[in-house]
Order: structure tokens, then C-alpha cells, then sequence
């Protein structure tokens, strides 16, 4: 049995709570208690190793002084975790703060009290230059029987790509689709297409072929595989506004793969809910409070299905949550998770 931690949509800043784009109430600085609670119970339950599934700090960090302090404050907390490894992923939010060269391979690898840092592997495709326009953070790990895929929804994007690079491009094509001067803005925008918004990002197609060969080797070599993402890609788990712009393509892949993929875990959309779905039969649910312990149950049994699409990010505190001790447990069984993988459909 393989056990791994996973944590999503940090979001720790310097700064007094506030809210999202969208108004919703963000708690930035108690995120970093959060962190230390999560990496401490990580080892507590002996996980083999942790995730950080993206939006590590807060793009209102300000300047990259404040931006740097922060993150070595969540790497520290995170440091609590001394089981295994951290694997890391990039979220619209780690774009904000730096580019892709600061999120590399064992970014936090310089942070004050952790020497191990967290691999959040980013490379260039085709040999191309290594410069920022070119860089991408998919990668993918083997545990055990399992192969755990990192897909890059950041991969075109608007954040830290130039107007005139290709991916840069490619991505002013889809926010053409955008009608506000605000390209975070979905108003006027229908339905799904309310994802053409600038904190969403798209696959692109030199990562697709390399999912499809990862996949197709995954199954020539009888792995199990998870898929880990900041941006979600099946529509009702996520927000339209939250969705992967080319959701669709990545969905269709994955369908041809659905007998090898177990599970898609994501972040971004700050609400816990999953998806299932077994022999064609949907079914979606979205996850109250006490519904939380079900929830890891239903993860923890995801091999039993042909495929498992579940979103595991955190529901965001209420106001008050902060400085009450029931609450504050509340706030934090809902920032992180655990998850069992079985050998077989068992459930724990
Ligand atoms: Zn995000």
C-alpha cells in the first residue's frame, strides 16, 4: 500500500485576509499554519510522500522580496513533512510571483530550515532555448506500481509568456474569445466558455503527444496511473470559470486511456468534490464538511471504478474560522488530504 499526502491552493501571503478575484474571502496569512499542520500530520500517518498541487503563495505577495520570504516561510512548515519527498506542481498563482526558472527542479531546495526542497521539474521541449517563453513543468514519477503524471495546464498561458512566443500566441487566441479588457473576467461569457479567462491555461500539443506516449507506455508496462494537475478538466466537478481551456482534447485522451488512468486529482477551484465514473455511469456529488472522511473512502476505493475524476482542493474558511479552535480543525481536514492506493479494489 502506498499512502501520499496531498495539499493544494496554498495561497500563504504577508498580508491581511482579503478576497479572490471573484470575492471570495482568502485567508492568506494563516495558510502558513496550515502548511505545518498538513507536512506534520503527513508524517504523523507515515505517507510515503507529499504533493504541493499548485498556488503556493499568493500572487498579492507584492514585490519579490516579500514573494521570496513567503515562500521560504511555506517550504519551512512544509519541511515538517520527513517521510519522502515533496513533488510539486505550477498553479496560475506560482506565475504571479516568479517564472518558471524559480519553480525548477528542487526550487525550495534553499530554503532557511529545509535542505530537501520540493522537485517541481520544469525542462524545454525539443531542445529548444531555455528561456522562459519555452519552459514547461510536466513530468512524471513512479511509485511502487504506480505512475504518477504531472500535466502542465500552464503550458499556454498569458503569465510569463511573451505576446510574440508561440505559446504566447497561442494563447491570445484563446482569450480572443474573452470580450472584457480584463482578461480575468468571465462576464459576458456563456457557460463552459467561461473558462477563457487569463487564470486558466491550456495542454499544448507537444505535451499531448508526450501524455499519449506516457499513457501508451504506462499501460505496455502494466502501471496504475494518477494524473496531477493544478486546473481541472471535467466539467462537473469545476466551475466553468476554473476549467482548462483545452479540457475537451485532454478528456478525449484520457478516455482512450481510461482503463490505466485511476484518478485525476486537481486544485484551483477552492471546493472539494469528486467525480466517479464506472461502466458509463455518472455521478457527481459535491463534498459537504462531513462528508470529508467519505470522500477519502471513495478515494481510497478508486480502483474498484474504470475511472475515478476527483477534485480535492480545499473549501476556503469562513471569516471566523481563524481564531476558533473547532472551526480552525474544520479549516484545516479541508486544506490537505490523505490518500490510500490499494493493490486491489479494497477499501480502507
Ligand atoms: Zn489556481
Amino acid at each position: 500500500m502506498l499512502t501520499f499526502g496531498l495539499i493544494a491552493d496554498i495561497q500563504h501571503a504577508p498580508i491581511p485576509d482579503g478576497f479572490s478575484f471573484g470575492g471570495v474571502p482568502r485567508y492568506y496569512k494563516h495558510a502558513l499554519d496550515t502548511a505545518k499542520v498538513a507536512a506534520k500530520d503527513f508524517s504523523q500517518q507515515s505517507c510515503d510522500f507529499a504533493v504541493n498541487i499548485g498556488d503556493t503563495i499568493d500572487g498579492k505577495c507584492g514585490d519579490d522580496t516579500i514573494a521570496n520570504g513567503a515562500l521560504s516561510d511555506v517550504v519551512d512548515n512544509l519541511g515538517n513533512f520527513q517521510n519522502g519527498e515533496w513533488y510539486g506542481i505550477i498553479g496560475n498563482h506560482e506565475l504571479y510571483n516568479f517564472g518558471r526558472k524559480r519553480w525548477g527542479s528542487s526550487m525550495f531546495a534553499s530554503a532557511t530550515t529545509s535542505e530537501r526542497g520540493i522537485n517541481c521539474q520544469v525542462s524545454t521541449e525539443n531542445n529548444a532555448d531555455d528561456i522562459e517563453d519555452n519552459l514547461v513543468g510536466y513530468y512524471s514519477f513512479d511509485k511502487e506500481d504506480f505512475r504518477f503524471i504531472v500535466v502542465d495546464c500552464y503550458d499556454i498561458t498569458s503569465l510569463k509568456r511573451s505576446p510574440t512566443s508561440e505559446k504566447g500566441k497561442l494563447a491570445s487566441d484563446y482569450l480572443s474569445k474573452n470580450p472584457n479588457e480584463e482578461k480575468n473576467s468571465p462576464v459576458g461569457l456563456q457557460n463552459l466558455d467561461q473558462r477563457f479567462v487569463a487564470f486558466n491555461g491550456a495542454v499544448g500539443a507537444n505535451q499531448l503527444i508526450w501524455l499519449r506516449n506516457m499513457l501508451q507506455k504506462s499501460v505496455d508496462e502494466e502501471k496504475k496511473v494518477i494524473i496531477l494537475s493544478h486546473v481541472p478538466f471535467y466539467p462537473p466537478i469545476a466551475p466553468p470559470t476554473t476549467l482548462c481551456w483545452n479540457y475537451d482534447e485532454v478528456l478525449n485522451l484520457f478516455g482512450e486511456f481510461k482503463n490505466v488512468i485511476k484518478a485525476t486529482l486537481c486544485g484551483h477551484t477552492h471546493t472539494s468534490c469528486y467525480e466517479q465514473v464506472r461502466d458509463g455511469e455518472e455521478r457527481s456529488e459535491e463534498c459537504s464538511r462531513s462528508e470529508a472522511t467519505s470522500q477519502q473512502s471513495l478515494i481510497c476505493s478508486s480502483f474498484s471504478f474504470s475511472r475515478l475524476i476527483a477534485n480535492m482542493t480545499c473549501r476556503t474558511p469562513t471569516r471566523t474560522s481563524t481564531t476558533s479552535s473547532s472551526r480552525r480543525r474544520w479549516r484545516v481536514s479541508h486544506q490537505f488530504t490523505r490518500i490510500r492506493l490499494l493493490n486491489s479494489g479494497t477499501t480502507t
